[in-house]
């Protein structure tokens, strides 16, 4: 699917690009540190599903960037309302009041049913905020002595970049060199509940999990997983806080995919996709018991909440609230999961479907992720492996089931020319 972009809108997302890729990756390759080593194709505009590279050429999009562009690229209610917004305010900062945090706030705490909202910008901020929250709510409610909080995490862990948050993840790569790190953390495996009631003690503040891990690969866990751990932890006295910034608004088929097991965690994490792919927009979801005591000056920062990134968040939060694309997500990914079990033997190892969202096990002795992506990207296929031979698919929502079937059938020849 493609958008015909407003002409009220600015003209940039169709103007031919002056650019040569050759000029583009040189400059990347001189002028940018190498904290990511892009596939080799350079955008220059988008529409929908589809991504447009300096030479012309299109390239269907199965990453939407890691589920930000779940509404697709340029999605028109959400440019139309970044575009209003641009001209009337983007940013006071929380020094005053402005009038468009109250209305984000209000229709994002009645999408996910509860009290307060912390808004912040990227997703790593957002966690490291519900870090903050659960650990003073251990201090100041719980009666745990002051500095000497836990947090339980899961093993495969992905919940962003920063020193603290790195300190939890058991990805080498992501923490080698980067120590000192922050203590009170304890890693258990994930899906395991025998081990993580072990890990809970009187110490304990909370238990930290994405719903489905995502950069570990589309990991769904046990169906009572979930569920169990919220008993756990209402009986022990623990606030469960659960990273949806990947997994949540419409890419699994439910607004959050907590829904699927029918658990509510204390904390909610949203990110990515809130900012509509426009602007980055970030938030802590939860109840005046825990959010409720944060006072002014404990935490904040200069973006969070600004007019722009609300404007953006509004919408997005409107459009959800039809459901469509929650409903979507769910009857493609039913399609997606029929197709790709065709493959499984023939090259590939196993496939994880939730939603609109597949982690796929290439065949270790026939190819690396990298690779299969590589030759992707030559048959106009945008997909991102990841941790040594998987590869996703999380294409924005708007994609058709003939362009799924496309993505797959150029999967399928790619496995076949390896075999
Ligand atoms: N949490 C989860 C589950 C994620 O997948 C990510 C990013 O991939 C993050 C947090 C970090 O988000 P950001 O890159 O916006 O900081």
């Amino acid at each position: 699917m493609t958008f015909d972009v407003p002409t009220a809108l600015p003209p940039s997302a169709t103007r031919p690009s002056s650019f040569a890729a050759a000029d583009v990756l040189c400059l990347d390759e001189k002028r940018v540190a190498r904290t990511y080593a892009p596939l080799p194709v350079v955008a220059a505009s988008a529409s929908g599903a589809w991504v447009t590279d300096v030479d012309g050429r299109r390239h269907l999009d199965l990453l939407s960037a890691y589920s930000a562009m779940n509404f697709g690229h340029g999605n028109p209610r959400i440019l139309a309302a970044a575009s209003a917004q641009l001209h009337e305010l983007t940013l006071v900062s929380r020094a005053f009041h402005h009038t468009r945090l109250g209305e984000f706030a209000d229709a994002l705490t009645g999408l996910v049913g509860k009290d307060l909202m912390v808004p912040m910008n990227t997703g790593a901020e957002a966690v490291e905020t519900a870090i903050k929250a659960a650990r003073k709510w251990a201090h100041e409610v719980k009666g745990v002595p002051e500095g000497e909080a836990e947090i339980v995490v899961a093993s495969g862990n992905f919940h962003g970049r920063t020193t603290t948050i790195i300190s939890f993840s058991d990805d080498p790569v992501a923490r080698r060199g980067y120590g000192p790190f922050t203590p009170g953390f304890v890693t258990v495996p994930y899906g395991d509940v025998e081990a993580l009631n072990a890990a809970v003690t009187d110490r304990t503040a909370a238990v930290l999990l994405e719903p489905v891990q995502g950069e570990a690969g589309v990991i769904i866990p046990p169906a009572d997983y979930l569920p169990r751990v919220r008993a756990l932890c209402t009986e022990r006295d623990v606030l469960l806080v659960a990273d949806e910034v990947q997994s949540g608004l419409a890419r699994t088929g439910r607004t959050l995919a907590c829904e699927h097991v029918g658990v509510e965690p204390d904390l909610i994490i949203l990110g990515k996709a809130l900012g509509g792919g426009v602007v980055p927009v970030s938030a802590v979801l939860g109840d005046a018991d825990v959010l409720g005591l944060f006072r002014p000056g404990q935490h904040g920062s200069t973006f969070g909440g600004n007019a722009l990134a609300c404007a953006v968040g509004l919408e997005v939060v409107e459009i959800l609230r039809e459901g469509t694309f929650q409903e979507r997500a769910a009857r493609l990914g039913d399609h997606l999961r029929a197709r790709l079990d065709v493959l499984v033997g023939h090259g590939v190892a196993a496939v994880r479907v939730i939603g609109l969202w597949a982690g796929i096990d290439i065949d270790e002795d026939l190819a690396s992720g990298r690779d299969v992506c590589e030759r992707l990207a030559e048959r106009g296929i945008l997909a991102k492996d990841t941790h040594g031979s998987t590869i996703r698919f999380s294409p924005p929502l708007v994609i058709e089931e003939d362009e799924l079937d496309h993505a797959v059938g150029q999967l399928g020849e790619v496995l076949a020319e390896l075999g």
